[in-house]
Formats: C-alpha cells, sequence, structure tokens
C-alpha cells in the first residue's frame, strides 16, 4: 500500500529527498504546510529498501499506511519498475 502524511506534519523537509521514487512534495500548490505522498508513485520502497525510508526520517512519526491504497508487494513491485522519472 502506499502510505499517507498526516496533519501533523511539521514540514521538516527531511523526508523530501530520502524516498528514491520521488514520491514526496512539498505544499507549493496549497495553502496547507504539511507534505504529501503519491500514492501513484509511492511503493513503500519496495525495488529501493527494506524499509520505509521516509517513516524512518520523520521526527514526529506522522506517516503511516494509506488504507485507501491497499497494495500487495508484488504490485508495489510492479508500481516501482513501471515508474518514469520526473
Ligand atoms: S515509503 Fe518510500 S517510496 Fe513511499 S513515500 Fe516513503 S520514501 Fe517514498
Ligand atoms: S519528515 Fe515528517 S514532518 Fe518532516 S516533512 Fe516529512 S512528513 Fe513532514
Amino acid at each position: 500500500m502506499a502510505l499517507i502524511i498526516m496533519e501533523d506534519c511539521i514540514g521538516c523537509d527531511a523526508c523530501l529527498n530520502e524516498c528514491p521514487n520521488e514520491a514526496i512534495s512539498n505544499s507549493a500548490d496549497t495553502d496547507l504546510e504539511i507534505y504529501f505522498i503519491n500514492s501513484n508513485r509511492c511503493s513503500e520502497c519496495v525495488g529501493s529498501f527494506k524499509e520505509s525510508q521516509c517513516i524512518d526520517v520523520c521526527p514526529v512519526e506522522c506517516i503511516t499506511i494509506d488504507k485507501n491504497h491497499i497494495e500487495f508487494k508484488e504490485q508495489l513491485m510492479e508500481k516501482f519498475l513501471s515508474l518514469k522519472p520526473l
């Protein structure tokens, strides 16, 4: 499944460059100050790392599973393999 950033994000930037899939973006397009994960690009780090890098670095533990995007490991790998650079 993809991950989701919750509203207690403090916009610290720590996760931004850790994502191997360029799935995380800041809120430049909105008035909110939280960051976002593009579920079409988040493979839960499958294909790159054993652990979700964004969860590892987040200082406020505001990243969790997105229950609206449940996917199995095979699907996550398929997604990872189909990613194109932004
Ligand atoms: S779990 Fe991995 S792929 Fe998904 S947003 Fe976090 S760092 Fe990126
Ligand atoms: S590491 Fe956590 S608090 Fe910092 S920008 Fe990413 S989601 Fe927000």
